[in-house]
């Protein structure tokens, strides 16, 4: 009999869509492909000369005189729930659901990019230089400069949320191409503050293939590319400096004797890459950085395990990129991101959704907090790495197993400070009937 060979090679390339953990087996060496550390440090710096006028334009950054930062959160009571026994080190939730501006994660690269377009404008038209106070950008003039050009995006929900923000606030105009899976909420929210919401049929990669051919259509539109863009990448990389001085501020070493694990989710890739970069270069080996996406999504681990300059999406695998963590709906990673990764990254965990609404549920009554489920995934990535045999090997290969009592992880909560209340209880409802069907388990996923 002919072997099957269209079957075979077919099942080679399916990944099967049980929650997993997935080691990078690259060298973590860093190398350097097309992001720059000197472009961080430009990022870090346009964010300083624009917060002034962030103050300005929103009541929410005024604490921080214009700087759209979150906390670095002690989370005792889900250490306790998730690292019963102890010995495993403390458990810190980086706050980005409570970013101010635009409710999550996007604020970071959302909002730099949108800057870096105004400055490059008004730069260009002598209506400020780098030295200037700009608050100067509130002027007539200027919002006339702005209100000559569009700023064009496609988004699953919260890249539009921040873009659209940010554009309309200056007095460009804005139009958001919207997948199918973003929230209702969310285009309200955006429609309300003058912002053209145009809604796709179909997925996040369709929406930014609408959105860059309206732009390409417009002379005078900027397209904002979650899939290419290095803006992006670098207005999220700034987090990473900002995280090492409130890991200084709390006294939280890392070194040889006190490993760092982060555990970011994974849409395109941009947002966790970004800071992961950035982590890289402050720490060094010191840091271990895992990304989390959902078992029907996981476009990032679809990527870094295709061949050589094969463009691989979670379709080509026979899944469905279907999730309720909207934020990470994405079919196909961002190759700039994975490129970046290769050197840098731990490794992949995929999540179920029934475990997102689980840790969106015990995060609210353990901690108080408010999340979507996109920004529970995290939480994945610390039960992936204690209840995996992978997880046990990167630790032992890593010579970090006796290290865990004196190791700190960060579960980076990505989104939710303008979620309806009315859909948060929804989401609470959806974990509290997964309990029941459960058996009250806490165990919403094994690996
Ligand atoms: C966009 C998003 C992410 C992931 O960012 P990517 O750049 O798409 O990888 C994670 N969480 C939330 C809530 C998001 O909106």
């Amino acid at each position: 009999m002919q072997p099957p060979l269209l079957d075979e090679a077919r099942t080679m390339q399916t990944l099967d869509t049980a929650p997993k953990l997935w080691l990078n087996p690259q060298p973590q060496i860093p190398q350097t492909i097309l992001a720059t550390h000197a472009a961080v440090d430009e990022a870090d710096a346009r964010l300083l000369r624009f917060a002034p006028l962030l103050a300005e334009l929103f009541e929410d950054t005024r604490d921080t005189a214009g700087i759209i930062e979150s906390p670095l959160l002690r989370a005792p009571a889900m250490q306790r729930a998730f690292h019963d026994g102890g010995g495993k080190g403390s458990l810190w939730i980086k706050a980005d659901h409570a970013l101010p501006v635009a409710g999550s994660i996007k604020a970071r690269g959302g909002v730099h990019e949108v800057l870096e377009i105004a400055e490059n404008l008004a730069l260009a038209h002598d209506l400020i230089a780098r030295d200037s106070d700009y608050r100067d950008l509130l002027e007539p003039r200027a919002r006339e400069l702005f209100s000559q050009h569009r700023i064009v995006v496609g988004s699953t929900g919260n890249l539009g949320m921040s873009i659209g923000i940010m554009a309309s606030a200056l007095g460009f105009h804005a139009t958001v191409h919207m997948s199918s899976d973003a929230k209702p909420w969310k285009k309200k929210r955006l429609r309300d503050r003058g912002v053209e919401v145009i809604e796709n049929d179909g997925d996040y990669g369709l929406a930014v293939a609408a959105g860059r051919k309206r732009a390409a259509e417009d002379g005078r539109a900027f397209f904002i590319d979650d899939e290419h863009s290095l803006p992006l990448f670098y207005g999220y990389a700034v987090a990473a400096r900002r995280l090492a001085r409130q890991c200084e501020m709390q006294r939280i070493a890392v070194d040889a004797g006190h490993p760092l694990f982060v555990y970011l989710p994974c849409g395109v890739g941009g947002a966790p890459s970004g800071i992961t970069f950035g982590l890289k270069q402050v720490y060094g080996e010191h840091v271990h950085c895992f990304f989390v996406e959902p078992t029907e999504s996981p476009c990032f681990l679809a990527q870094m395990q295709a061949p050589p300059d094969t463009l691989r999406s979670v379709y080509d695998l026979g899944m469905s990129n279907r999730t309720e963590a909207d934020g990470l709906a994405v079919a196909q990673a961002s190759l700039l991101a994975v490129a970046e990764m290769r050197s840098r990254l731990a490794g992949v965990v995929t999540t179920s959704d029934a475990a997102m609404f689980e840790d969106l549920a015990t995060v609210f009554h353990l901690e108080g907090h408010v999340i979507e489920p996109s920004a529970a995934a995290g939480f994945s990535g610390l039960r992936a790495l204690f209840g995996t045999d992978e997880g046990a090997r990167y630790l032992g290969a890593n010579g970090l197993q006796d290290k865990m009592a004196d190791a700190t992880h960060i579960v980076w909560t990505t989104g939710g400070r303008f979620l309806p209340p009315d859909e948060h209880v929804r989401f609470l409802d959806t974990a509290a009937g997964q309990r029941a069907f459960n058996g009250a388990t806490a165990g919403a996923v094994s690996y």
